[in-house]
């Protein structure tokens, strides 16, 4: 038996808005057609609408008036996990079910049942042990401004407008970490008055919540809201697009957050258009890829349009871009447990890029940026992948 297969699931986690959802689905397949990896697979099983299937027969198996007659008693989770949470059947389904919803609920049904995906746990454990999915201590935290010698404020002792809540991905990894310092050289240039939690920032729990290890999540969240409330900060600024959808659109179902929450790109698109700074115009042809959790989630695709243009790109958009971005299959856990499914959705990514004739292939995500990176290299690929506050930087940085 492989990890995953013949595992069950806690009907009562299940909310009866999805198993209203599920019962709604009309089998039209239109979701299958749209979906990143039923394209990259071509399974069935895979797709939201087998899913789907998938699902009732287990819960009417299970539980149904006709349950022996079905005797379908447990089923293989992989195929529930081999999705990244992009949101895309969501978008083209023609009766609007909450698909993402529906996934991350079953998810959860899943782990209070039979405990994580086994290649989850090691991720999870540093969560809670570490209060970051990478296995590194909280002292390393802040390893990303020492290097620079960037000293913040710490928002728990002094007083500041924004709180720039760097993520684990950006705190800890040697590559994402330019986007911390360039996030805290643009914020310095632009003269706002900013801090950091240094050690204590914690987990957004993203992570957590995708793969349904919902307990884990809440603790996450609690703790970060009675944080962020506590600094009394107007504003919460990251530049990862799963921490901000994350905080911005799962935490206020928690808790109360006092501050707003941006996305950096979004204070960026603002901060250019009304501060008086010279730009120095970025003559390239460039493709912007819309981070699943920033375009689909949280609907935001002006934003990083807006900087394109106002920096002089010369903005060529992939066929599949905006509600239609062809996810670039690091979310949902996918990453973690399916590697070789991620670079299948990245590639296929890149080359979408490719048919644009870009020089430069940008995104405002670190697990975007990192998975798209990959792929590049595997394929040899010319196009330069780049942040887009690195496009940023080189217009305003030397000439602020
Ligand atoms: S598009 Fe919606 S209704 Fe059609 S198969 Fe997919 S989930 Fe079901
Ligand atoms: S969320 Fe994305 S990957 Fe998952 S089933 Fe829907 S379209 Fe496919």
């Amino acid at each position: 038996m492989v990890a995953g297969e013949g595992r069950k699931m806690k009907i009562e986690y299940i909310d009866l808005r999805s198993l209203v959802q599920l019962d709604a689905c009309t089998r039209c397949g239109e979701c299958t057609k749209w979906c990143p990896v039923y394209d990259a697979e071509g399974d069935e099983k895979l797709s939201p609408r087998g899913k789907n299937q998938l699902i009732k027969k287990f819960i009417r198996g299970r539980y149904g008036l006709f349950s022996s007659l079905f005797a379908r008693k447990s089923f293989d989770a992989e195929n529930i996990h081999q999705c990244t949470i992009c949101g895309q059947c969501k978008f083209v389904c023609p009766v609007e079910l909450d698909t993402p919803e529906l996934w991350e609920n079953i998810r959860e049904a899943m782990v209070e049942e039979n405990g994580v995906l086994e290649a989850h746990r090691p991720l999870l454990t540093s969560i809670k042990n570490y209060d970051n999915p990478w296995q590194q201590p909280r002292s390393a935290r802040t390893r990303w401004a020492k290097k620079d010698k960037l000293v913040a404020r710490d928002p728990t002792k002094e007083w500041v407008d924004v709180l720039y809540y760097v993520g684990c991905t950006a705190s800890y990894d040697p590559v994402i970490s330019k986007v911390a310092q360039l996030t805290y050289k643009i914020l310095s240039l632009a003269g706002v008055n900013f801090g950091i939690l240094g050690r204590d920032e914690s987990c957004c729990g993203s992570t957590a919540k995708r793969v349904g290890e919902l307990t884990l999540f809440r603790a996450q969240a609690r703790k970060n809201l009675e944080i962020f409330n506590q600094t009394g900060a107007e504003t919460i600024l990251t530049s990862c697009a799963g921490c901000f959808k994350t905080i911005y659109q799962d935490y206020p179902r928690i808790g109360k957050l006092s501050p707003k929450v941006m996305h950096t790109i979004q204070w960026v698109a603002t901060m250019l258009s009304e501060k008086e700074l010279k730009i120095n115009q970025i003559k390239k042809t460039i493709t912007y890829h819309d981070p699943c959790h920033l375009g689909r989630h949280t609907g935001i695709y002006d934003a990083p349009r807006q900087i394109l243009s106002m920096i002089g790109a010369n903005l060529v958009e992939m066929d599949r871009h905006g509600e239609k971005s062809r996810c670039c299959g690091a979310g949902g856990g996918v990453s973690t447990a399916f590697p070789d499914l991620k670079s299948k959705l990245a590639m296929q990514r890149v080359k979408d890029a490719e048919e644009t004739g870009a020089e430069i292939l940008t995104t405002a995500c670190p697990f975007c940026y990192q998975s798209l990176l990959g792929a590049v290299k595997d394929m040899g690929s010319k196009i330069k992948v780049m942040d887009l506050l690195e496009l940023v930087w080189m217009s305003i940085g030397s000439l602020g």
